[in-house]
C-alpha cells in the first residue's frame, strides 16, 4: 500500500473477481486506480487475495475498448484474429447510434422471422440490475428464453441439485459459518487458488482444533491443514460418496430425529446405499475403506459439520448426482440449518450468485420461478406491461451452439461472455460462432469472442460502474464507480436500455435503482433489501425486517418444498463421457490457478500477476514426466479427440500420475480445444474435469 497522501479520492466497492465478495477500498489520483485496501465487509473483514490486491490494472489498458465498432463491408472472413493492432482491417469505428441501430436491425430482421432465431448471453461479470435487465430484454423482446450465462459451466448441476431437493438453489449457510462448526468437508474445491479469502477461514477454522476433510483428485495446498486428505480417482465421487453414507447407515450413525422431522424419500436411500460397501468402492475410488470409515464416523458424529464444494464436484456428467450425494450426507447427520452446519457450493463469478437469482437461465425467471407456470410469468408480464412470452424452457449455453449448428438461431446478443474461450470442445463453439448471420458482442476488450462480432459496443469495466452484486453468501453489496469509463465506453444497463428501445420496447430507466425496483416487485428474496440500505450496508438475503441484516443460516425449521421436508435423491455411478485407452491414455482436468481469472481478458492485462504468471502451463507429477521423456519447463502436445494444443509442462507431486491439469486462462493453450461438450442431463454443466488425452514430447521448430 502506498502512502494516504499518494490519492485524491477513495472508493469504497467490491472486487470484480470471484464470488466470496470481498469489499475494497480503491485509492483513486488524476482518474487512475493507484492501488487497493480490504475494509470490513462481512466476507472479508479487511482481508484480499492477490487478485484483489494487485488484479486492478486491467481496466487502464490500452486494448480497451473505447468506441462503438461496426464490421466492415470488406473485412477479413470471420473468426481471423482481430488485436488491437489491426482491427481496422476487420471493423470501422461508428458513433454510438449508428452502432446501435446495426445491433438492434440485425437482430429485429431475425426476430421477424421467428424470436427464436436470437439467443442471448449474458454475463455474471455484470450487475444483478444488469443481469435482470438482460433476460428481460430476450424474453419480452424475442418471446422466448434461450437466454443463458457462463453458470451452465460452474455450478448448474449443483443448482439442479439443489432445487430439485432442498428447494432453493444458493448456500444454506455462509461459509464464514465455518468458524462454528466441528467437521468441514471440502470436496472438488481449491479455495486457496479460487476463493483464497474464504481460504483463511478454512485455515482459522483448523487452526483452533476444526477437522477439514479434503476430498480432491489433485493435492492441493489445503491438505496441509486437513485432517484428512481423500486424493480420489478422478470421476469416483459417487461411489466414495456412497461408500461413506453406506458407513454411515450401517454403523447407525445417521440422525433419525432430524430425518423424520425434516425429510422424505429415507427408506429408499438406505436401501440404495446398501449397493456401496467400502470395501468394494475402495478399489473403483482408490481411498482405502479404513479411511472412509474414519471419515463418515468423523463427519457423522461431529456436532455441526459444513460441506463446501466446486466446479469438481459440478463439472461432471455426473455433477447433478455428486451434489444429491453431498446434500444426502448432510441430511442424514442432521446437519443443515444450525450453527456451524450446511451446505455451500463456492460460487464462482463475482456476480453468478446474483445473476442466476435474477433470471438469466433458460428455465427459471428471477428467484428461480418456473417459465412453465402460466401465473408466474403473468405476474412478470404484469409488471412488464406486456404480452406473454413462451412457456418452453430455453435452450442452455452448449445446447444454443449446437442449434446454430443446425440452423435454428441465426443471431446472438453476447455481453460480458467469452464462449470463443469458455465452451467446451471450442472449435465446435466458434464453427457456430462464424456461421450467425448476425453477432453484437459488449464487452470492455476484443475478446475471442469479438473475432466473430457484427457490431462491437464497448462498456464500462466493474470498477467503472454502479450496481448490486450478490455473492457466494447471499450477501448484496453496492458496487460504485472508481474513475469514469474511457472514451465512449458506456455502462452495460445504459447500452441494454438503449438498445431495448431500438427494439420497440417502452424503457424508460434512468438509473439502476429504478432497476433494482423493478425487481423487487417480482423477487421475494429483496424483501426488506432497498437500494437505500445497500447504499449504507451490505444486507444478507433472506432479511427478515428492514432492521435485519440478513440470516446467514436457513432452512433450520424446514425447507421451501412440500410439507417443508427435504429430499433424499439416491445416485448411481454414471462414469464419464469418454475413458482413457491405448489412443489417449491419460486424465485430463482443467480449472484455474490462483494469479489468473477464468478466459484471462483481465488478468492477463493486470501487470502484477502477468508478471507472476505470464505463460501458459500444465502440470503433470514428476514421475509421469520422468516416463515420457519430458524435463520440467520442456513443452508438451495435449491431444484429445477434440484437438491439440502446445503448452510448458510443469512437475507437481499433487497431480495425480498419468493426470494432467491445464488451467484455463490461455488463449494460446486453450485447454477447451481439448475439453469434452458431453452434457450433465440435470445441469446441462459439460464435463470439463474428465478428458481422455495424449501427451507427447513436443517438437518445436
Ligand atoms: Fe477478490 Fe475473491 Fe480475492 Fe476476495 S478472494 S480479493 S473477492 S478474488
Amino acid at each position: 500500500a502506498g502512502d494516504s497522501k499518494d490519492y485524491d479520492r477513495e472508493v469504497e466497492t467490491v472486487c470484480p473477481y470471484c464470488g466470496v465478495g470481498c469489499q475494497i477500498s480503491l485509492k483513486v489520483k488524476d482518474d487512475k486506480i493507484l492501488y487497493a485496501e480490504g475494509i470490513d465487509g462481512p466476507a472479508n473483514e479487511n482481508r484480499l487475495c492477490v487478485k484483489g490486491r494487485f488484479g486492478f490494472d486491467y481496466i487502464h489498458h490500452p486494448h480497451r475498448l473505447t468506441k462503438p465498432l461496426i464490421r466492415r463491408e470488406d473485412a477479413p472472413a470471420k473468426g481471423l484474429n482481430v488485436e488491437p493492432g489491426n482491427w481496422h482491417e476487420f471493423f470501422r469505428e461508428a458513433t454510438w447510434d449508428e452502432a446501435l441501430d446495426a445491433a438492434a436491425n440485425g437482430l429485429a430482421k431475425l426476430r421477424d422471422d421467428d424470436g427464436r432465431r436470437v439467443a442471448g448471453f449474458g454475463s455474471a461479470k455484470c450487475s444483478n440490475e444488469e443481469a435482470y435487465l438482460f433476460q428481460k430484454m430476450i424474453r419480452q423482446g424475442f418471446g422466448h428464453n434461450n437466454v443463458d450465462h457462463c453458470t451452465r459451466l460452474c455450478h448448474a448441476s449443483s443448482v439442479a441439485a439443489l432445487m430439485e431437493n432442498v428447494g432453493s438453489g444458493a448456500v444454506t449457510a455462509t461459509f464464514n459459518e465455518i468458524e462454528n462448526a466441528d467437521v468441514a468437508i471440502a470436496i472438488g474445491c481449491n479455495p486457496i487458488e479460487n476463493h483464497p479469502v474464504a481460504a483463511t477461514y478454512f485455515k482459522q477454522f483448523t487452526k483452533r482444533g476444526g477437522k477439514l476433510i479434503v476430498m480432491d483428485p489433485r493435492g492441493q495446498g489445503m491438505k496441509r491443514f486437513a485432517s484428512h486428505m481423500l486424493q480420489f480417482r478422478a470421476g469416483s465421487d459417487v461411489s466414495m460418496l456412497n461408500a461413506i453414507m453406506n458407513v454411515i447407515v450401517e454403523e447407525n450413525l445417521y440422525d433419525q430425529q432430524y430425518i423424520e422431522a425434516f425429510t422424505e424419500n429415507w427408506t429408499a436411500m438406505k436401501e440404495h446405499l446398501k449397493g456401496f460397501p467400502p470395501e468394494e468402492m475402495e478399489k473403483i475410488c482408490g481411498i482405502p475403506a479404513e479411511t472412509l470409515r474414519d471419515v463418515a464416523r468423523t463427519f457423522a458424529t461431529a456436532k455441526s459439520a459444513m460441506i463446501f464444494w466446486g466446479m469438481g464436484v459440478s463439472q461432471h456428467i455426473h455433477g447433478t448426482d455428486n451434489s444429491r450425494c453431498l446434500i444426502a450426507l448432510a441430511l442424514m447427520c442432521g446437519q443443515v440449518g444450525r450453527p456451524g452446519s450446511g451446505l455451500h457450493p463456492l460460487r464462482g463469478q463475482n456476480n453468478v450468485q446474483g445473476a442466476s437469482d435474477a433470471g438469466l437461465i433458460p428455465m427459471f425467471l428471477p428467484d428461480y420461478q418456473s417459465v412453465t407456470d402460466d401465473g408466474v410469468r403473468s405476474a412478470f408480464t404484469d409488471v412488464w406491461k406486456s404480452g406473454d412470452f413462451s412457456n418452453e424452457k430455453g435452450l442452455t449455453v452448449v445446447e444454443i451452439m449446437d442449434a446454430i449448428h443446425d440452423g435454428q438461431i441465426k443471431g446472438m446478443y453476447i455481453l460480458g461472455e467469452n464462449p470463443a474461450m469458455s465452451d467446451p470442445d471450442v472449435d465446435h463453439a466458434r464453427d457456430a460462432l462464424a456461421k450467425l448471420e448476425h453477432l453484437v458482442v459488449q464487452d470492455i476488450f476484443l475478446t475471442e469472442t469479438a473475432n466473430y462480432a457484427d457490431v462491437i459496443l464497448p462498456s464500462s469495466a466493474w470498477y467503472e460502474k454502479t450496481g448490486t452484486v450478490t455473492n457466494t453468501n447471499r450477501q448484496v453489496q453496492m458496487g460504485r464507480p472508481a474513475v469514469p469509463s474511457p472514451g465512449d465506453a458506456k455502462e452495460d444497463w445504459w447500452i441494454e436500455v438503449e438498445l431495448a428501445k431500438r427494439l420497440g420496447l417502452d424503457w424508460n430507466y434512468t438509473h439502476p435503482k429504478e432497476v433494482f425496483a423493478e425487481m423487487k416487485l417480482n423477487m421475494k428474496s429483496f424483501d426488506n433489501i432497498t437500494w437505500d440500505r445497500l447504499e449504507t450496508t451490505a444486507v444478507t438475503y433472506p432479511s427478515l425486517s428492514p432492521e435485519d441484516p440478513g440470516q446467514p443460516i436457513v432452512f433450520g425449521d424446514g425447507f421451501p418444498r412440500s410439507e417443508g421436508r427435504a429430499r433424499f435423491a439416491p445416485a448411481s455411478v454414471i462414469p464419464p463421457a469418454e475413458f482413457p485407452d491405448e489412443e489417449y491414455p491419460f486424465i485430463l482436468i482443467t480449472g484455474r490457478q490462483l494469479e489468473h481469472w477464468h478466459t484471462g481478458s483481465m488478468t492477463r492485462r493486470a501487470s502484477v500477476l502477468d508478471a507472476v504468471e505470464p505463460e501458459a502451463n500444465c502440470s503433470l507429477h514428476p514421475r509421469t514426466l520422468r516416463e515420457l521423456g519430458v524435463a520440467p519447463g520442456d513443452y508438451i502436445k495435449l491431444s484429445t479427440r477434440r484437438g491439440t494444443v502446445t503448452v510448458m509442462a510443469r512437475a507437481d507431486r499433487a497431480v495425480a500420475e498419468k493426470n494432467v491439469f491445464l488451467p484455463f486462462a490461455y488463449v494460446e493453450a486453450a485447454a477447451n480445444i481439448l475439453t469434452n461438450s458431453a452434457l450433465d442431463p440435470y445441469g446441462k454443466i459439460p464435463e470439463f474435469k474428465f478428458s481422455a488425452v495424449r501427451v507427447e514430447k513436443a517438437e518445436l521448430l
